[in-house]
């Protein structure tokens, strides 16, 4: 049985006293969740959250890490900090960082083996921008962006993976995927994985969708067989939001 999963990415939002008093909310508030549970926060964040959530089903993530190991590099953290920190997952591959950050299938490469070497799981972000979407192009886009950073992974490594399929166009502009479309390209990359990896490692990957999910769209769009569940950014800001997206899935 595949893990279903609602991750929450914070973006670059809250203070840390901020961050502090939401995730004291979420604390409280998912108790015995139905589906695994994360929040991404900013790294500043990381240490104090993920000390503050020790005890409760709610891990956590950083948004990004280096992608080199230590050293020379002013202004980066590396997986090996993130780790220290208690975190256990990393977001990778964000559209924002691809976009904004210049990040690249190699730059992506290194810092999912890095996080991987850092017993960190990647939530590795794939996705269209619209203009590829309007010429029908996003299973190409998709299957590039795997080829290029994770399928050169082993079997065992891949398996710790958590994809999320976040089409560009949708992200923090409200207009979200449909659930036809999300279930069509979610079956599309697992059948990738399938071809790459065999049937059993395609069945246990949790492919996650993200794009203007919220309380109101997440039913629709979890209820497909090949949606495992979301990556969540506006809506994960807020308490109530978010943990009406975890009792969707
Ligand atoms: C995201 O940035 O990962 C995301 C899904 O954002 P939003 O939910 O705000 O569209």
């Amino acid at each position: 049985m595949r893990t279903k999963m609602v991750a929450g990415n914070w973006k670059m939002n809250m203070t840390l006293q901020e961050g502090v008093v939401l995730a004291t909310e979420l604390k409280n508030q998912v108790v015995n969740p139905s589906c695994a549970v994360v929040i991404g926060t900013p790294f500043i964040h990381l240490a104090t959250v993920a000390e503050l959530l020790k005890d409760s089903p709610i891990a956590v993530a950083a948004e990004n890490c280096a992608d080199k190991e230590k050293g020379a590099y002013t202004g980066e953290v590396s997986a090996a900090m993130v780790a220290s920190t208690g975190a256990e997952y990393c977001i990778l591959g964000h559209s924002e960082r691809r976009a904004y950050y210049g990040e690249t299938y190699e730059i992506l490469k290194d810092k999912v083996e890095l996080a991987l070497a850092n017993n960190l799981r990647p939530i590795f972000c794939i996705g269209e921008v619209k203009e590829e979407r309007e010429a029908g192009k996003q299973n190409e886009v998709v299957k590039a962006q795997l080829e290029g950073s994770v399928f050169h992974l082993s079997a065992e490594d891949f398996g710790k993976i958590v994809l999320a399929y976040e089409p560009v166009w949708a992200i923090g502009t409200g207009l979200t995927a449909t659930p036809e479309q999300a279930q069509e390209i979610h079956a599309y990359i697992r059948g990738l994985v399938a071809e790459k990896y065999g049937e059993q490692v395609a069945e246990d990957c949790t492919i996650l969708y993200g794009g203007s999910c919220n309380a109101k769209n997440a039913a629709e769009l979890f209820a497909n067989p090949d949606v495992d569940g979301g990556l969540i950014g506006g809506a994960s800001l807020k308490a109530a939001d978010f943990c009406a997206i975890i009792a969707a899935r």
